[in-house]
């Protein structure tokens, strides 16, 4: 089984209001040097020579690279980490930061999966978001990823916007699933500290959905989503039969994975290393041949305990309960609450659990 590879690029062409990824609105050559230092990243990697069985790029915005950029990159992960013939190999992109030739270059490359950033279908929530791009753009950009040959995408849309109201959303979903998008991703707008949102919220100046409006706007798009053929098989994620995206699996399921660039995450060998964030800093330690990681972590037996439950819990199919110590008494009161499904062989949230996923976790461990 191949290696599960992550490579963070950490710049957009402007910073959304509601972020806090590792994200930088830079431009000009400091995107070329970070190329540069992320590739060399790559070919002295310790695991050099293990093989991928996907491989994603995220950010940021990696489409905001240009083609020869991007691919410059890409081309370093092929020869680090040869990837298995089966290998979902998917990149993010934003719908206002790409075209035909681009999605065509990538597709030659050897991506065969996009994420897309649409977010929302209202011009206006764009706006307030802060995206670059508009309604019309994700419709051209889903277009012109299918011409250039991409047949498994999914695309990413959040819910509990500033003003959004249950109509408004349901009506998201329809303009979600008439593009027939393999795959969905739907988030709650969560307000993050050091961010515009946060301030805004701070001061009362962002409207959002109250929770219960917010629970009806999930069970409003799992109801729908259904009827048109899709699976939930994630708290937040929906796919057509057999199209699940196995990168995150790698991560729910608690697997090896590589992360490189600035602020990317990795989890080898029994230890979780994060680079350090700023691309100024991670080329400086790069030059200095100092560590490019500001803190790793050795995992402990109870650490992978309870980062499988934590994570486990998130899928629909459950965590096997062998090997996973969990006190009977936690156990017998989430049943009699409804929220874990009474099961000796699988912890497995009951379909109202899944609105108290950490509650459960929690209380488990
Ligand atoms: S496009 Fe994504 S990563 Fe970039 S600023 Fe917006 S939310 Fe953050």
């Amino acid at each position: 089984m191949g290696l599960a590879v992550y490579v963070h690029i950490p710049f957009c062409p402007t910073k959304c209001g509601y972020c806090d990824f590792n994200s930088y609105a830079m431009e000009g050559e400091v995107i070329d040097k970070t190329i540069e230092a992320i590739c060399s990243e790559i070919n002295n990697s310790a695991w050099k020579g293990m093989s991928a069985s996907t491989i994603f790029f995220g950010g940021g915005t990696p489409t905001f690279l240009s083609e020869k950029q991007l691919i410059r990159v890409f081309e370093a992960v092929l020869s680090a980490h040869p990837p298995e013939s089966s290998a979902e190999i998917t990149s993010e992109a934003n719908p206002g930061t790409v075209d035909m030739p681009k999605f065509a270059a990538m597709r030659r490359a050897g991506f065969n999966r996009i994420s897309m950033g649409a977010q929302s279908f209202v011009d206006n929530d764009l706006i307030r978001l802060g995206r670059v791009h508009r309604a019309g753009d994700i419709e051209r950009a889903v277009g012109a990823a299918r011409e250039a040959g991409f047949s498994n995408m999914n695309l990413d849309l959040m819910f509990g916007l500033p003003g959004q109201n249950r109509r408004a959303w349901l009506s998201n979903m329809e303009r979600a699933i008439a593009l027939q998008p393999e795959h969905l991703s739907l988030y709650c707008l969560t307000i993050e500290q050091n961010t515009p949102f946060y301030k805004e919220h701070s001061r009362g100046e962002l409207v959002l959905p109250e929770d219960e409006e917010l629970v009806t706007m999930y069970e409003d798009c799992g109801a729908r989503l259904q009827k048109a053929g899709y699976l939930q098989y994630e708290i937040s994620n929906y796919t057509q039969p057999g199209l699940e995206c196995r990168h995150n699996l790698a991560y729910w399921n608690g697997d090896d994975y590589a992360g490189y660039g600035p602020g990317a995450v990795g989890c080898m060998d029994g230890v979780r290393y994060t680079n350090l964030k700023h691309p100024e800093l991670y080329m400086k330690a790069l030059s200095d041949g100092r560590p490019l990681f500001f803190e790793s972590e050795k995992l402990t037996e109870e650490t992978r305990r309870v980062e499988r439950i934590m994570l486990g819990l998130r899928l629909n199919s459950g965590i096997p309960r062998k090997g996973l110590e969990v006190s009977p008494i936690a156990f017998k009161k989430l049943v009699a609450k409804g929220w874990l499904e009474d099961d000796a062989e699988v912890l497995q949230l009951t379909k109202q659990g899944r609105h108290f996923c950490s509650e459960v976790a929690l209380e488990l461990i």
